[in-house]
């Protein structure tokens, strides 16, 4: 029987999509070429509600934030693993005019997401002080693709394949959820990425025991007991090692870490880190981001046999569980597109805003 649906792509996007219309009874296929590191296999996986140099709430954090938790746990339950962490996420202030920042927005805009923090450890360099933020998590990335990967796999559901982009099955609806790819697309190649390169260092740092996500310019995350190394194996002493990211640069955008990135990383790290690590691993990636974390999605508006589902930015993660439910809710003709995502705006002259 040929599926209703082929997906193209099986990083965060696709998998979610996938999930989302099985939910809804539908049938899909997913294929992956699994060649070549891709955003999600490096991603960190952070889930929070403050980000930036100005701390700004994140986008729809009301909505996407209980949709992102309700989805990864019921995944957890269909497939009987553990990949979702819900943990407080500390932010140590880098200069005063971030901790002013804090003061004036702390009853406002950042109400109930925020409280101050006092008890920082000494293990960290923070004059300045800093917050906790109560509500955030982790997905482990790599963890839901693989037993995602292996649900799919065992329901016939999976095969790895590379899809040529212009030569497409005629049955169906084929959804693309590529990430980024540098050689032009022949269906949605008018929306143009402005993605970003990211490198992340997994350390190992026997003397601190901290379970909260750090921030301070960039983030250290410790790893969970079900975090693999890069050849997919277990991790030795899980509770040793720490990811440190991450950078953002546009050229070249590729997978190859560079000196420049790993300096770049060392140096913020040691402006609050008092404690001395080992760099044990040192990764990269490029973020599909189009339109400033904006994701991008919908049924393309001449070939509606075509859909898309991409620019999931630096936080995918969150995006993702939201938008797939309404982009499985609209191919299953049972709910519109927001137009703020939706994939007219790029394609068809008279919604561009
Ligand atoms: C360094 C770094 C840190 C990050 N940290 C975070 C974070 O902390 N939190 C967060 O939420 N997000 C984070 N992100 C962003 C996150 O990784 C992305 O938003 C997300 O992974 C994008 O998923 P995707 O499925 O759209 O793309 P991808 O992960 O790139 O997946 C696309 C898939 O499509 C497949 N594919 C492509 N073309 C074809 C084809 N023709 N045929 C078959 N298969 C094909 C690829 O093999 C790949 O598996 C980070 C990214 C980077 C690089």
């Amino acid at each position: 029987m040929t599926p209703e649906f082929l997906i193209v792509g099986q990083g965060l996007a696709g998998t979610t999509l996938a999930w989302q219309l099985l939910r809804r009874g539908r049938s899909c296929y997913i294929v992956d070429r699994e060649s070549g590191p891709s955003a999600s296999h490096v991603a960190a996986g952070l889930i929070t509600p403050v980000t930036g140099k100005r701390l700004a709430k994140s986008w729809r954090w009301d909505e996407l934030y209980p949709a992102a938790v309700a989805f990864y746990r019921w995944v957890e339950a269909e497939t009987g693993e553990r990949f979702f962490y819900q943990r407080p996420a500390i932010r140590l202030f880098a200069t005063t005019a971030e901790r002013d920042e804090f003061y004036r927005r702390e009853a406002t805009i950042l109400r109930g997401l925020v409280q101050p923090i006092t008890d920082i450890p000494d293990t960290f360099a923070a004059p300045l002080g800093g917050f906790e933020m109560p509500d955030a998590a982790r997905l482990d990335v790599p963890c839901y693709l693989d037993c995602s990967r292996e649900y799919f796999r065992h329901r016939g559901l999976y095969q790895r394949v590379e899809i040529n982009r212009r030569e497409l099955p005629v049955a169906g609806t084929v959804i693309f959820c590529c990430g980024f790819t540098p050689e032009p697309d022949p269906w949605f190649g008018r929306i143009s990425f402005n993605a970003a390169k990211g490198e992340i260092l997994t350390l190992r740092i026997p003397q601190l025991r901290e379970s909260r996500v750090v921030h301070r310019g960039v983030w250290l995350v410790p790893a969970e007991a079900t975090d693999t190394a890069c050849d997919h194996t277990p991790l030795t002493s899980p509770s040793e090692l720490f990811y440190l990211g991450a950078t953002h640069t546009w050229q070249p955008l590729d997978a190859i870490p560079t000196a420049e990135g790993r300096a770049e990383l060392e140096n913020k790290l040691r402006e609050f880190l008092r404690l001395p690590y080992e760099i044990v691993a040192h990764r990269a990636a490029v973020r599909p981001v189009i339109d400033a974390g904006y994701p991008v999605l919908g049924r393309h508006p001449e070939h509606p046999q075509l859909a898309f589902f991409n620019g999931l930015g630096a936080k995918g993660s969150l995006l993702a569980p939201y938008f797939a439910h309404q982009l499985a809710a609209h191919l299953c003709g049972e709910g519109e597109i927001d137009n703020s995502v939706n994939v007219r705006k790029y394609l068809c002259r008279d919604s561009r805003r």
